[in-house]
């Protein structure tokens, strides 16, 4: 990046700082990292008693970077680390939309999968299943191509690293096989030997109720139901299969190739887990992370948290802008595609055009070296 472009994004994140003092739960047992355009972490082992103490740093280093630690500590500021005295650690998730050849300028499907997984990820997994109450989970975009959940449940403040990765193994569904869910289940009945097809009950905990409430639902679809078997056609006859299905009886009606059509339905929901999480970052009990509400040096965008509630509409490039619509200039230097910022367009601008956008679009192009910033010598 030159020179010229690296001085403006750098009023404003200034400015942006001036304007905004991100709000940190317990910040004065916390470690702070501050980067550069070139390296995210240069300056570590930070500590700020207070939030004002924080913002008053921000403003003066203006950082393309702020990543604080999950882990709280005595001595924040110490060093080695074994001398800051670790007491616990939030249970972050950090998940990322996975490698697609949208490249740098991530799509909107790929930010479409990411923010639909992290939903699934909140609400099924951490509320659902873990019980975690809705105002200990805080949601913030990461800044770049995804999400971060930061959960402050104290039953999980010290857990270990093994006993986090048992929860990151949970939650991808790790080891989870068909045959754990179907089965045949034999029992003598009246001296015969009966065998019962079984399978998850959606009334259950868990997996088994996942996958239950899954089949469920493909089972609500009339067209579904007759490729099992036509009687399910009926009212009556689906209505007593699916009071079976409930107590995770599915043999009262036969079905043709059973184990072939319920497989299909266990893989799709596989393939619909929260799996695009970084294991290291929920493991990593000395890690630094993007600071919720910062700005991130590679795109311009905030960090910015939202209720949970928020994340069904969440659409990065409108709801984490940081830096406004004031038009600016620009020179393209590279192709960039057309990429919706919610409010406007941008592109698609073939290298060598200049054009004026708002100031958040500008700033995100010239992060990502797709364009530099006009009427400045550089
Ligand atoms: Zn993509």
């Amino acid at each position: 990046m030159q020179q010229h472009d690296i001085m403006k994004i750098s009023e404003m994140i200034g400015a942006y700082y001036h304007a905004v003092t991100p709000k940190v739960h317990a910040v004065g047992t916390r470690e702070f990292g501050f980067g550069s355009p070139e390296k995210k972490i240069e300056t570590r082992h930070m500590w700020f008693k207070t939030d004002s103490e924080l913002a008053n740093a921000l403003r003066k280093a203006r950082p393309f970077y702020v990543s604080y630690s999950a882990a709280h500590y005595e001595l924040p500021a110490a060093r080695p680390m074994v001398k800051k005295n670790w007491l616990g650690a939030d249970l972050i998730f950090d998940l990322d939309a996975p490698a697609h050849d949208c490249g740098k300028f991530t799509c909107d499907s790929c930010l479409e999968k990411i923010r639909h997984q992290t939903e699934t990820l909140a609400n099924e997994f951490l509320i659902d299943d873990f019980g975690i109450p809705k105002n200990m989970i805080s949601v913030n975009f990461s800044g770049n191509r995804g999400y971060h959940i930061h959960a402050r449940d104290q039953r999980f403040f010290d857990l270990n690293r093994e006993a986090r990765r048992e929860i990151a193994d949970y939650i991808t569904g790790t080891g989870i096989r068909y045959e754990d869910f179907f089965y045949l289940e034999e029992a003598m009945k009246n001296k015969r030997l009966v065998k019962t097809f079984r399978g998850p009950s959606p009334k259950a905990g868990g997996y088994h109720g996942k996958i239950g409430r899954e089949l469920e639902k493909a089972l609500a679809d009339g067209k579904f139901r007759g490729t099992l078997n036509r009687k399910l056609k009926d009212a009556a006859v689906f209505a007593s299969f699916m009071a079976g299905v409930d107590d995770g009886d599915y043999d009262r009606i036969k079905i043709a190739d059973r184990e072939e059509k319920f497989k299909a339905i266990f893989n799709d929901f596989a393939k619909k887990l929260p799996r695009e999480i970084d294991v290291n970052v929920t493991c990593d009990v000395s890690k630094l992370i993007r600071l919720p509400d910062s700005i991130h040096g590679g795109s311009g965008f905030a960090a910015r948290s939202f209720q949970l509630e928020k994340i069904a509409g969440y659409m990065p490039r409108r709801d984490a802008a940081a830096f406004g619509n004031e038009p600016v200039e620009i020179s393209v230097t590279e192709a960039v595609p057309e990429l919706d910022f919610g409010d406007y367009k941008i592109g698609p601008y073939a290298p060598g055009a200049a054009q004026k956008i708002p100031k958040t679009a500008a700033a995100y192009l010239v992060l990502k070296g797709s364009a530099t910033f006009h009427g400045s010598k550089g």
